[in-house]
C-alpha cells in the first residue's frame, strides 16, 4: 500500500513550489500505484482563509492533481489533537511555559543558541521545573523525560527523497540533536492547544500516509515528527523529501516574498504543459 499527501496551508495563493510538490507527489503516487490525500493545513485561523482554500481547490485541479475522498481540514481535528496531547500530558512528558520570545532571547547570552537558519532559538528549559498549569500557556515537549520514557537515545526514519545535504537512505537522529538544535520545542500553542509538529504527526497517521512526500525545507523538523510518533506509538511513515523551487537568486519561493501565484500565472495565459515544462516534469 502507498498512500501520501499534499498539505498546502491557506495563508496566501498557491505558488510554483506548491505546484511542484503536488506534481511530484502526485507522479510519485501514480508511480506506485498509490493513494494521494489532500490535507488543508488551517490550524493558523490569524491567517488561513476560506477564499484562500477555495483557490487552492481550483488550482490543484486545474493542474491536474487528483485526490481521494474529503479533504481533511485540520481546523476540524482540533479534538483529536487535543485528545493526543492528553496522552503526552498524562505520561508526563509535557510542561506549561509562559517565556515570550524577548524572555528566551534574554535567557541566552551566546548567539550561537540560534538554530542553523538562525530563525527558531534554543529554548533553553527556564520553565522545565516551575510546574506552570497547561491551560493558559504554551506547552512544551520535556526533552529529557521523553528520552528516559523511550529508553534509548536515538529516533531513526527512512529517507527515499533527497534532503538538504544530499542525505538519503535510513537516518539516525539523537534525541541530544534534538535538544541542541531546537531545546524542549512547543507542541502545543497557548492560544489554539496544538502545533504545526503535532497536527502534521497526528494527521499523517490518521490518514494511514506511508509516504511522506514533502520540500526538503522540512527535513530537520522531521525528527521532531519521528520523537512524536515513538511517544504516541504511531508508525513512522517512510520519507521522500525533495528539493525547493527557487528564484533566480537562489531563494526560496515564498507568499511572503512575492512569488508568483498560480493563479496569476495561468490568468497570464501559461498552459499547464509549460508549467510542468519550466518545472522540469
Ligand atoms: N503545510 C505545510 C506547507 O504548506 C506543509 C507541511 C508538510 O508537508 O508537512 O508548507
Amino acid at each position: 500500500m502507498f498512500i501520501s499527501r499534499f498539505a498546502p496551508s491557506p495563508t496566501g495563493l498557491l505558488h510554483l513550489g506548491h505546484a511542484y510538490s503536488a506534481l511530484l507527489t502526485q507522479n510519485l503516487v501514480t508511480r506506485n500505484s498509490g493513494t494521494l490525500h489532500l490535507r488543508i493545513e488551517d490550524i493558523d485561523i490569524t491567517r488561513c482563509t476560506p477564499d484562500f482554500e477555495k483557490q487552492i481547490y481550483r488550482d490543484l485541479e486545474w493542474l491536474g492533481v487528483q485526490w481521494e475522498s474529503t479533504p481533511l481540514r485540520q481546523s476540524e481535528e482540533l479534538s483529536v489533537y487535543k485528545n493526543s496531547l492528553k496522552q503526552l500530558v498524562d505520561k508526563g512528558l509535557v510542561y506549561g511555559c509562559d517565556c515570550t520570545r524577548s524572555d528566551i532571547k534574554k535567557a541566552l547570552s551566546a548567539p550561537n543558541n540560534l538554530a542553523n537558519d538562525g530563525s527558531a532559538m534554543v529554548y533553553p528549559g527556564t520553565c522545565r521545573e516551575k510546574n506552570l498549569s497547561l491551560d493558559n500557556q504554551n506547552v512544551r515537549l520535556n526533552l529529557l523525560k521523553s528520552k528516559n520514557y523511550l529508553e534509548t537515545n536515538y529516533i531513526n526514519f527512512s529517507e527515499q527523497g533527497i534532503g538538504p545535504n544530499k542525505e538519503n537512505g535510513n537516518q539516525i537522529f539523537e534525541i541530544g540533536w534534538l535538544e541542541k538544535k531546537y531545546g524542549d520545542f512547543i507542541i502545543a500553542r497557548k492560544d489554539i492547544k496544538t502545533s504545526y509538529h503535532l497536527a502534521v504527526t497526528i494527521d499523517d497517521a490518521k490518514q494511514k500516509i506511508t509516504h511522506v512526500s514533502r520540500g526538503n525545507d522540512l527535513f530537520h523538523v522531521t525528527p521532531i515528527h519521528v520523537i512524536l510518533q515513538n511517544l504516541l506509538n504511531l508508525k513512522t511513515p517512510v520519507y521522500v523529501h525533495h528539493p525547493l523551487i527557487t528564484d533566480k537568486n537562489g531563494n526560496k519561493l515564498a507568499k511572503s516574498k512575492g512569488a508568483e501565484s498560480i493563479l496569476s500565472i495561468r490568468n497570464s495565459g501559461t498552459t499547464i504543459k509549460e508549467i510542468r515544462s519550466i518545472l522540469g516534469l
